[in-house]
């Protein structure tokens, strides 16, 4: 029966080094300010953004929301991220996905100056994330690592196996994993024989956004299995694992909520506080 990886309890100890962190900074005269843009009116964003801000003020990092509406033109988005972008007092800045369809998202972001890019999705840092020259890493995937790192599950010579390719989760977790020498495969919808593949995995991520696509079958005995997914059944939070079933094959199992979710939001406040005291001269 697999050990739970309790995202949610590692979460609140990430939560309280970031604190900490965050606490010295302040009495130095150094107060990290992050800012997220959300344009429009999509529901699953406001809860996100709402939940950034309170887990920053939490931490005691200033948060700011900009809330546009939904008929933004780009040219204006793009005059907001230029005007943080020049702001001394602004340390990060974010801008909440998906877009209005009149918005190019790649414009938005690639507007982001790289040096206040929390979500690392910018060109310069993905490239740096593949170089192994990054200074902030994508939250999700950061998260991940943090788990299996608390965990002391060993990654150097695994075979791990990520279905989903998103630049947001699985090309950087891809990249980190690389990082830490795992032998990497990113599977995606145009694969062939998912199941020959995942059965392989000694470490196989799920981040694709479809309930109950991992089955027992799929995966090879003892392996350490990370659910990303997040879907709404009937009102309730579900993961992309078949959780109930894959648990007895796996040496480890992210529940879902409770597992990635939660160290997500945490990943994120440390690349606020990461590019704060880089912007300040700090390592
Ligand atoms: P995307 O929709 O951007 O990517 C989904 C990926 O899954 C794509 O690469 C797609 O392939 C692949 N895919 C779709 N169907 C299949 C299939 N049948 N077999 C194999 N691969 C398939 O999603 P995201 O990466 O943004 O998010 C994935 C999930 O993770 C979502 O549920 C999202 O809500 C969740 N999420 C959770 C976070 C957390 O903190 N827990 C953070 C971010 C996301 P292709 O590229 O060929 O289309």
């Amino acid at each position: 029966m697999g050990e739970i990886l309790d995202g949610k309890a590692l979460a609140n100890v990430l939560s309280e080094e970031i604190k900490e962190k965050v606490k010295v900074m302040t009495a130095s005269g150094i107060k990290p300010h992050f800012c997220v843009i959300n344009i429009g009116d999509d529901p699953a964003s406001k809860v996100y953004v709402r939940a950034k801000k309170r887990r920053a003020e939490k931490l005691g990092i200033d948060q700011e929301i900009f809330q546009l509406p939904a008929e933004t033109t780009e040219e204006e988005a793009l005059t907001l991220i230029q005007k943080l972008n020049k702001d001394p007092q602004i340390n990060g800045v974010m801008v909440q996905l998906p877009v209005p369809s009149q918005i190019n998202s790649d414009h938005l972001i690639e507007a982001i100056n790289p040096e206040k890019d929390v979500d690392a999705l910018t060109a310069t840092n993905v490239g740096r994330l593949w170089q192994g020259t990054h200074f902030v890493k994508p939250a999700t995937a950061c998260g991940i690592i943090d788990l299996l790192d608390h965990y002391k599950i060993s990654i150097d010579g695994k075979k791990a196996v990520i279905i989903g390719r998103s630049n947001i989760v699985g090309k950087p977790l891809a990249a980190l994993l690389l990082e830490r020498n795992a032998t990497v495969t990113l599977a995606h919808s145009h694969t062939k024989n998912l199941v020959e593949l995942t059965k392989q995995a000694d470490i196989l991520v799920a981040a694709v956004g479809k309930a109950k696509l991992v089955t027992e079958d799929m995966v090879k005995e003892g392996a350490v299995v990370i659910d990303v997914g997040i879907n709404r059944i009937d009102g309730h939070l579900v993961g992309d694992v078949d959780f109930e079933n894959v648990k007895k094959k796996a040496s480890y199992i992210t529940p879902v909520p409770g597992g990635v979710g939660p160290l997500t939001v945490e990943s994120l406040m440390q690349q606020v506080v990461a590019l704060t005291r880089r912007q300040n001269g700090k390592s």
